[in-house]
């Protein structure tokens, strides 16, 4: 049974429609802005001029348009969906309330996601820790948990083809050796967030150079290349197009990914920076501090709080010595790369937020100054690119070979 929910949305169109008046263009160009669909509003714009019996037929559309793109399942709807997925295996559902995160669990293979602040909101669904949705994000509405249609649908095309996959794949893995499984690339801003922008006479072009742009090129190069030397490994990118993630969210799906005691994940933020000075160059990678690290051991270990300040403090120090050796690793990437025309300006450390709310080792690489003349015409070049993402992934590369060892 499919539930619809009503929610205020609904309201306030019914409202707008009623004040909706044929006669002055400008009222019905302004009063009809409506989140997310203003490709349809605008064809409405045009049906002001047509007869009232189009218009009516128009407003009727619309509505059931709204009704039916807004209809969600309930939890027993969604699991009771999944269920033909697998005869063997049932669906189950885990919910943090205070996270506000939840799980859908099928045998070994489960979902992950962190819940809509705002009903509408999409966000990131997390399949075995290997495969990144976007998708409209369930929602509290009343203290009951909805999920939208189009969120179950990705739930199930996504556990159907694990379970195929599965069926297929028999090869075994090594279960004792101690490895980096999954490499999280983050590709800084995004959508509404450029990041940092400047311009530049470039070739004597005038060139705007945004942030956003390079570090997602930077970042989807790296993840190609990765995947060639590591098919075994899974490499994850927060984003993989023109699309704005909150920092919760980006550190959500570092968190949601689920490793044994013997594997590691490393998270790798990409960035640009911007300085007032235009003087101002080079490359610099930071690392978070162990004093600003938040507790790290999850809650549901029933540790005496000593133990677990103890296990925390020991997790902090690993993780950043670990973050060290990575951030070092990847400077050296960057100079043998660029070589000492770029400066380096070195290992940095502070609380910043992404890497603060990570269980894993984590690096924030500030490729150069958008700022800088010479530094855009490195980062906007296609060979320039290619130099930054090669170092990254030699620095990255050379971290995992000490790791792995
Ligand atoms: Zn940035």
């Amino acid at each position: 049974m499919k539930t619809t929910v009503k929610s205020i949305k609904i309201f306030s169109l019914l409202r707008l429609l009623q004040n909706f008046s044929c006669e002055p263009k400008v009222r019905c160009n302004n009063n009809l802005r409506f989140k997310g669909k203003t490709g349809l509003l605008d064809g409405f714009s045009k049906a002001c001029y047509k007869t009232n019996r189009v218009l009516q037929q128009a407003l009727f559309s619309l509505l059931f348009f709204s009704f039916y793109s807004l209809s969600a399942l309930t939890l027993d709807d969604t699991l009771n969906a999944l269920s033909p997925i697998s005869p063997n295996v049932s669906a189950q559902f885990r919910w943090d309330p205070l996270m506000q995160d939840g799980v859908f669990n099928m045998g070994d293979n489960y979902g992950v996601f962190s819940a809509a602040t705002v009903e509408g909101e999409t966000g990131f669904l997390l399949i075995n820790n290997s495969e990144v949705f976007n998708t409209p994000l369930p929602y509290n509405n009343n203290g009951s948990l909805f999920f939208p249609e189009a969120f179950v649908e990705t739930l199930k095309t996504a556990f159907t083809q694990v379970f195929e996959n599965a069926a297929a794949n028999t090869i075994a893995s090594d279960e004792t050796r101690f490895r980096v499984t999954t490499i999280i690339i983050d590709a800084g801003h995004g959508g509404r967030d450029p990041g940092a922008i400047s311009k530049h006479s470039i070739n004597s072009k005038n060139t705007e150079i945004t942030e956003k742009d390079i570090v997602l090129k930077t970042a989807l190069s790296l993840r190609d290349l990765l995947r060639q030397t590591y098919p075994e490994k899974k490499i994850l990118m927060t984003r993989d197009t023109d699309i704005y993630y909150t920092l919760e969210q980006r550190a959500d799906m570092a968190n949601a990914v689920n490793v044994k005691d013997n594997e590691a994940v490393i998270f790798i933020s990409i960035h640009a920076n911007w300085g007032a000075n235009a003087n101002a160059r080079g490359y610099e990678v930071w690392h978070i501090t162990s004093s600003h690290r938040r507790t790290l051991l999850s809650s549901d270990h029933n540790y005496s709080p000593d133990i677990t300040a103890i296990l925390n403090a020991m997790l902090e120090e690993e993780y950043t010595t670990e973050s060290i050796i990575l951030a070092d690793s990847i400077l050296r990437g960057l100079n043998q790369e660029l070589g000492s025309s770029v400066p380096s300006r070195g290992r940095k450390a502070n609380d910043w937020f992404v890497v603060r709310n990570s269980r894993m080792p984590a690096v924030l690489v500030e490729l150069g100054f958008v700022s800088n003349r010479q530094d855009a015409v490195l980062m906007t070049s296609g060979e320039g690119l290619q130099k930054l993402t090669r170092a990254l992934y030699n620095g990255i590369k050379n971290f995992i070979d000490i790791f792995e060892q």
